[in-house]
């Protein structure tokens, strides 16, 4: 009986792996014609100045739409990353986020910072920096527009790192560190280079809530930025007492309490609001 009930289970397991295999490879293949059939789309997601209230930012977040149903980034980007399929992408996003700047700008809306996500595969890639400003050249955006969200799998993976982000810092884009705190280097990797911003990862204030010496890091992390004089995200905010937690610091809150990820046509509101009043 134990060895039947092995057989099926063994059986259960393949079919596992072969459910995942195949919808791998429909993402794989679907990936590599979604620029050409339209389907991504990029959303924008408030970050606010806990001080202020005001938006002082949008990252844009990519979407993408195939035929066969909603697949989300967490999905899609690693798979685009193996494959290398993250490269166009990656300058498409790029591209897309420069052409709804000048939108904005043509409709006189405020200066806002747009935040890109850049992948260590883009950054390993010897024409980034090139490609980067041509689009820049190609599309009259001001680069100070513009900052890049790198992790820190960035500075492990790359051969230089800090020469091509002092390229890119050159260029007058700013940059951030995505996800600080998640991984185990992180503070080696801003040693050697002047960084703009430190997204704090999420999963440290999910802790927070849990266990209050998370707090503690979470105070000496504001307090690396503040030496740094980095500008300092903290990313995840849920809810009305993770943001009281916060209210102190003056730093930049980003999370589904003040907005979640919305598309261009849904941003009408945002611009002029105190987003600390009536939350
Ligand atoms: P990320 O750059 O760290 O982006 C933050 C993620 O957290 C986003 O997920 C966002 O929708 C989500 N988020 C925002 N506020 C909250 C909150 O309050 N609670 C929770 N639980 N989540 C929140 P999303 O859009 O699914 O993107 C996931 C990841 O995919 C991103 O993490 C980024 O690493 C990657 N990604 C997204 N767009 C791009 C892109 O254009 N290029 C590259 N290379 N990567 C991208
Ligand atoms: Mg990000
Ligand atoms: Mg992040
Ligand atoms: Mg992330």
């Amino acid at each position: 009986l134990a060895k039947e009930k092995g057989k099926n289970n063994y059986q259960f397991f393949t079919e596992d792996l072969n459910k995942k295999a195949i919808r791998k490879r429909q993402i794989k293949n679907a990936l590599s014609l979604a620029i050409e059939q339209n389907e991504f789309k990029l959303f924008y997601q408030p970050q606010v100045d806990l001080q202020t209230g005001k938006l002082i930012g949008l990252e844009a977040l990519l979407r993408w739409y195939p035929s066969f149903g909603n697949v989300s980034p967490v999905e899609f980007i690693p798979i685009a990353e193996e494959t290398g399929l993250i490269l166009p992408i990656g300058e498409w996003v790029i591209k897309e986020a420069c052409l709804q700047i000048k939108k904005w700008k043509n409709q006189n809306r405020p200066k806002i910072k747009v935040s890109v996500n850049v992948s260590a595969r883009q950054f390993k890639d010897k024409e980034f920096a090139l490609k980067v400003k041509q689009i820049l050249e190609d599309e009259k955006v001001d680069p100070s527009f513009i900052e890049f969200e790198i992790t820190e799998s960035v500075m492990l993976n790359a051969e230089e790192p800090s020469l091509l982000i002092r390229e890119i810092k050159e260029m007058g884009i700013k940059v951030a560190i995505d996800d600080f705190g998640a991984g185990y280097s992180s503070l080696s990797v801003i040693k050697n280079v002047e960084i703009d911003t430190l997204k704090i990862d999420q999963s440290l204030l999910e802790n927070v809530m849990q266990n209050s010496r998370m707090m503690s890091m979470l105070e000496a992390i504001i307090g690396v930025g503040k030496t740094l004089n980095t500008k300092i995200i903290v990313e995840g905010i849920e809810t009305k007492e993770q943001l009281n937690l916060l209210n102190d610091f003056q730093i930049i809150g980003q999370g589904y309490f003040f907005s979640h990820p919305l598309p261009p046509e849904q941003l009408q509101d945002v611009w002029g609001r105190n987003w600390l009043q009536n939350e």
